[in-house]
């Protein structure tokens, strides 16, 4: 990196992942970088307020942690030597998906199952060992400050969390806001005269509850996590997964109105429909936490790409961009890859980087936004090639239960490695057809 910074100071809107990993690469490229967050930011790996899914599995996939990686040389490491497991995302864990295991084999493609506290405090103790990384918690963003014409931002406003609730302006010339799915930055464009955002939703209506347990070896038969997505037909889906300090995470979802009961006995015979497994792990396991519960109405992908006008000096990252269902764990990965998108379009250089970030942006979401939205559990209108669509590739997970390479091919596509497209590829078609048999889940 040449030592001509095209930013004086860049101001990140929340401290998470998606805004750790902004932090990363904007220390390349500004002479000083400020993460503002509102929440009291932990020493210890232990869930917050401000980021509410921390009490939830999270998985990292093979595609989140090459990523990661190349922010965060050795991270994995780090990971691995406090006792997180580095699994086979074919074999170590088990995808039940609409009521098909995918056949488990060994298929190279290597993930993390960390949890969401540990990955995030091993990502903030680096980032905040940068030169020029300040990290301002209990600090929340208030608002926008602008030019007088409002055409280029210039800083933003904030109010401190703490006893004074002192209000001030932090001046910026670069303002990226990675403040989560519960953005403000729709409301503030508007209320400086710009068009609000296009937004598209995929509801889904999923309620989740987690609690963790003393890991047993015997758990799962062994095997690191499992997961069962529910489908039509099928309103419960779960996945468990073994954790640093031997632990054992669950999280149970369902869909629609239903209301998840907390207890030990409802939870395991919420599981006990779909894994007895897993309703093992909640029958007798030694409960480290108390129940946790999360609603998840909607995927939200905010389309920035389709404004005429956005002021300069601003960026939208990560879920505050885009949130998924969870259903395939891609919220991390697709936070860090646009981190490293970012990167690679500041050193490009050239003008208008919010137009080159939000198209190549938009570019990179196609991949996981198409696979969600071809899902059997969204809600909405499906049109006659969505509706083929979806048959096929119930095809092909029936398939994949018995053919461990198109089950690679699936979880290739699942980890961002290849375009969903990839599975409709004549040799898999025809795997497929050869395979697949009209067969009962
Ligand atoms: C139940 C559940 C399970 C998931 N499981 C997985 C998984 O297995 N694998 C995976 O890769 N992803 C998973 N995800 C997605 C993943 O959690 C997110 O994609 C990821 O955390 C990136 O989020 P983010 O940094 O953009 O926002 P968040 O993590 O939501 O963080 C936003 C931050 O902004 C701060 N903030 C908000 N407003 C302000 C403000 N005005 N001023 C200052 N600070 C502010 C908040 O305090 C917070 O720190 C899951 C999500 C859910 C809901």
């Amino acid at each position: 990196m040449s030592s001509v910074r095209p930013y004086r100071h860049a101001v990140v809107i929340g401290a998470s992942i998606g805004g750790l990993c902004a932090a990363r690469v904007l220390s390349d490229v500004a002479e000083r970088v400020t993460l503002v967050d509102r929440d009291e930011l932990p020493v210890e790996p232990i869930a917050r307020r401000g980021v509410p899914q921390s009490r939830h599995l999270h998985l990292l996939l093979a595609r989140g942690r090459s990523a990661l990686e190349e922010l965060f040389p050795g991270l994995s490491d780090e990971l691995i030597a406090a006792g997180v497991s580095a699994i086979d995302l074919q074999s170590d864990f088990r995808w039940h998906l609409d009521g098909y295991l995918v056949r488990p084999e060994p298929s190279g493609l290597i993930g993390l199952a960390v949890s969401r506290p540990l990955l995030e405090l091993a990502i903030r103790s680096r980032v905040e060992a940068l030169l020029g990384v300040t990290i301002a918690d209990r600090c929340e963003v208030t608002g926008l400050a602008t030019s007088p014409d409002r055409a280029r931002l210039t800083g933003v406003r904030t109010r401190n969390r703490a006893d004074d609730k002192a209000e001030s302006t932090i001046d910026a010339d670069l303002v990226v806001d990675a403040a989560g799915r519960g953005t403000r930055t729709p409301v503030w464009l508007e209320g400086l005269g710009y068009t609000r955002v296009p937004e598209e939703r995929l509801g889904i209506q999923v309620a989740f509850i987690s609690r963790t347990y003393r890991r047993e070896p015997h758990y799962l038969d062994g095997h690191i996590g499992e997961t069962f997505s529910p489908y039509p037909g099928r309103q419960l889906g779960g996945v468990a997964m073994a954790q640093e300090g031997d632990r054992f995470i669950v999280t149970l979802a369902i869909r629609g109105e239903e209301k998840l009961q907390i207890g030990r006995a409802a939870m395991a015979d919420y599981a006990d429909s779909f894994s007895p497994g897993i309703a093992e792990v909640i029958r007798t396991g030694k409960p480290l936490s108390e129940p946790a519960q999360m609603r998840f109405p909607a995927s939200i992908r905010r389309r920035f790409e389709q404004l005429d006008r956005f002021p300069e000096g601003y960026l939208v990252i990560a879920d505050a961009l885009c949130s998924f269902n969870p259903r395939y764990a891609q919220g991390m990965t697709v936070a860090a890859l646009e981190a490293l998108l970012l990167s690679r379009l500041i050193r490009e250089g050239g003008h208008e980087l919010h137009l080159r970030f939000f198209a190549a942006a938009a570019a990179l979401l196609d991949t996981p936004w198409d696979l969600m939205v071809s899902g059997p559990n969204v809600e909405g209108e499906r049109t006659e090639e969505m509706l083929a669509m979806d048959q096929y590739l119930e095809r092909y997970r029936a398939a994949a239960a018995k053919d461990a390479v198109l089950g690679t091919e699936l979880i290739r596509v699942i980890n961002m490695l290849d375009e969903p497209s990839r599975l409709f590829a004549p040799d898999l078609a025809e795997r497929v057809n050869r395979t697949a048999r009209p067969c009962s889940r």
